[in-house]
């Protein structure tokens, strides 16, 4: 599965010259070329300036009607060129070419609606969760369960995604999550109870480690966050990868 990153930046983006260093699109991605998550009013912009083909578009889902994640116009150009929107709601479930996507409440107080999503192809699965804060516990459950909930085939033995930092060992059951990390390590900041700081998702991945093989963070606010090498280098000596916009990462 092959998960390109369009846009990795929170609202507070919005305005911003695309000259600045580090520039970030509202958050939205791509999965396999077929299957985009958050039809976002950055989604033509960031193909341009990253050279990522959007005619291959199938599939479209929605996390959550929040301005940064969800454009009409963006939906109706690419539904005009052949896309078709599957509005998910939360325990809801499509089986998208070769995609099975299901759909599980999000903690994302200003968007009660808010839906993450469990997307399994082959024997890969990722979670992708934006936005929210923590994981509910529903969430966790289906982590746990995530192969029998999402993946087509079986998950084959010792096979490690393209992680060097895997041990041997049966796969787990989640090969990457995309977790929300809008707040950087500013204290204090009342948005903690509807979007994480990276203290909570150095907790996710703590207590996740035997469930999740990768742990990448996204949805970075401008106003909250270290300039993107910085944050990267710091995250990554802590386990995490930072996502980028244009980024493409494989499992
Ligand atoms: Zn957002
Ligand atoms: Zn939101």
């Amino acid at each position: 599965m092959i998960i390109r990153f369009l846009g990795t930046g929170a609202a507070d983006w919005k305005g911003v010259p695309e000259s600045f260093p580090g520039y970030r699109y509202f958050s939205s991605a791509l999965i396999d070329g077929t299957l985009l998550i958050d039809p976002g009013p950055d989604v033509f912009a960031s193909a341009e300036r990253y050279g990522i083909d959007l005619s291959g578009i199938k599939f479209i889902i929605n996390t959550h009607s929040h301005g940064d994640h969800f454009s009409r116009e963006t939906l109706d150009r690419l539904t005009s060129a052949g896309a078709v929107f599957i509005p998910l709601k939360e325990g809801g479930f499509a089986s998208l070419c070769n995609h099975k996507v299901l759909a599980l409440k999000g903690n994302h107080g200003t968007c009660p609606d808010c839906v993450h999503f469990l997307i399994g192809s082959g024997d890969r699965v990722l979670y992708y969760a934006l936005d929210g804060a923590w994981l509910l516990y529903e969430e966790v459950e289906a982590i746990k369960n995530a192969r029998a909930l999402v993946a087509t085939t079986p998950a084959s033995a010792n096979a490690q995604g393209n992680n060097p930092t895997s041990s041997s060992g049966p796969r787990k059951p989640v090969d990457m999550i995309v977790l929300d990390a809008t707040i950087g390590d500013v204290p204090g900041d009342y948005r903690i109870f509807e979007h994480n700081n990276l203290n909570m998702d150095r907790e996710i991945r703590q207590t996740l480690l035997p469930y999740i093989d990768r742990f990448v963070i996204s949805h970075m606010a401008l106003t909250l966050h270290r300039p993107h090498n910085e944050l990267s280098e710091a995250m990554a000596a802590e386990g995490f990868t930072t996502a980028c916009d244009g980024m493409t990462l494989e499992i």
